[in-house]
């Protein structure tokens, strides 16, 4: 049988917000995770429309496609230029789980949930001619999960060809995350054996790996055995983890000796109002500049992903928010315009009051307000978010940031990786055209070697400093 898995993009290549090296870091993992489950004799291919254009003129047997929020309508419009051909389509992923009754319109069979059980059973139906309308996931294991088809990504295409996923889920339950309604109806976290996650990163070729896993950290006991036997295996790696699994036990040097080089991690808000509103119970009182320096101390790189727009935040918040990720030297900062995905607490919590504005799905990027903001008007905070990011990346912060760092190796591989990120985008774009985007993961992987650190400064206390900020 010929099959044909599509990731449409999340967003339009002619729109202000397309930025090509940003869309061409990771290959679709979850889809060449699904190619496993099909048979040796199929014939399979991956088309992922971030980093190559689309071939929709063929009639396979089977199409797969997988649908994120931002590209629900460019996905419904594929499927169902491949159902008016006659060809077979499902759809799956974390939209189709949050609006099932949207998604179904627009295929033959969805799947709610992860696909790990549904898509194999899915698969035997097919072939005698009885599958469901819809799979919904109920039994929650990584144990048996075969190889990753990794011979189906076209890794020259992208920045970071090992990405790498050995967890599901998050044992967190923030409001405004998707994670609880993706894996409602069963576990919402869990592992692979760590043998089994060891064995697929002995797979991967070369030294640099990016785990994208919600919290590699989230359960101790799998990520101590798994860095330990990543010890030995001289790997430079990049993931994202709490505050406070930072701040608890050894676990985070452990990490570092197997590895880990940059971080990504949630401070979301400094507000303790609005970590409570958002049930985000995991940061409060947790002193995150304990938890930077840490990171500092073990030459572990940071990307803070901060929100704005939750009901306690004022005008002040994006220079306050901005202010302290330079003085604390955080690496890369991703700000976000709140969102209330469908199917999260958020949602339905603003939905009940009435302040939802629009169910344009296309205007839910985090770049826009999509819902009746309380202490900040809308244009308001649209504005202080793009200050934000302005001037987080204007050059005199980064250096600034760069400059706070304690060793020279440090203060340039700052300086590397948050000015590569986002100043030096037409050198990215004539990587992507001429194909030689792959040839930059030695350099990639130089500024995440090792540093050396002298010492640590002192702690602050988060709270009093963002008392002291609203008075
Ligand atoms: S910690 Fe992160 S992944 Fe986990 S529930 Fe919260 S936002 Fe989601």
């Amino acid at each position: 049988m010929k099959v044909k898995m599509i990731l449409p993009a999340l967003a339009e290549a002619e729109s202000p917000f397309w930025r090509p090296i940003k869309y061409s870091l990771f290959p679709p993992l979850g889809l060449a995770t699904l190619a496993a489950y099909l048979s040796p004799d199929d014939e399979v291919e991956i088309q992922d429309q971030h980093v190559e254009e689309l071939n929709l003129n063929d009639k396979p047997d089977l199409v797969v496609i997988q649908v994120y929020i931002t590209n629900a309508y460019r996905a419904y419009k594929i499927a169902d230029e491949y159902r008016a051909k006659g060809v077979y389509v499902i759809l799956g992923g974390l939209h189709v789980t949050s609006l099932p009754e949207e998604a179904a319109l627009h295929a033959d069979s969805i799947f709610i949930g992860p696909g790990e059980e549904t898509f194999p059973q899915f698969l035997k139906d097919f072939k005698i001619g009885k599958a469901l309308k819809v799979y919904n996931s109920k039994i929650r294991t990584l144990d048996k999960v075969p190889p990753i088809r990794r011979d189906l990504i076209k890794r020259h295409l992208y920045l970071v060809p090992n990405s790498i996923v050995v967890t599901r889920g998050c044992p967190h339950h923030c409001d405004f995350c998707y994670k609880d309604a993706f894996f409602e109806g069963g576990k919402s976290f869990y592992t692979q054996k760590v043998d089994d996650a060891l064995a697929e990163i002995e797979r991967l070729p070369g030294k640099h790996l990016y785990f994208l896993d919600d919290h590699l950290l989230g359960n101790g006991k799998f990520a101590r055995e798994l860095f330990e036997g990543m010890k030995s295996m001289n790997r430079v790696f990049q993931s994202a983890a709490t505050i406070d699994s930072i701040l608890h036990g050894n676990l985070i040097e452990k990490a570092a000796e197997a590895g880990l080089r940059s971080l990504f991690v949630g401070f979301e808000t400094f507000s303790p109002q609005n970590l409570k509103q958002s049930n985000k119970k995991q940061n409060l009182e947790k002193d995150y500049v304990k938890a930077v320096n840490r990171l500092h101390s073990l030459g572990i790189m940071i990307n803070g992903s901060f929100v704005f727009g939750m009901d306690d935040d004022d005008k002040d918040v994006f220079k306050r928010t901005v202010d302290w990720g330079v003085k604390h030297s955080i690496t890369t900062s991703t700000f976000h315009i709140q969102t209330p995905y469908p199917g999260t607490r958020l949602y339905k919590n603003m939905e009940t009051e009435g302040r939802i504005l629009t169910k344009n799905w296309d205007l839910y990027d985090t770049r826009h307000v999509v819902y009746k903001t309380k202490n900040l008007t809308a244009s308001e905070l649209k504005e202080g978010y793009d200050w934000a990011y302005k001037e987080f990346y204007s050059w005199e912060n980064i250096l600034k940031a760069s400059l706070n760092h304690d060793s020279h190796k440090h203060k340039l591989k700052h300086l590397f990786y948050s000015g590569g990120w986002k100043k030096f985008e037409p050198l990215w774009n004539v990587l992507i055209k001429t194909g030689g985007l792959n040839s930059m993961l030695p350099l990639l992987e130089s500024i995440l070697s090792k540093v050396k650190v002298k010492s640590v400064k002192a702690s602050d206390d988060l709270l009093s400093e963002y008392q002291l900020s609203n008075n």
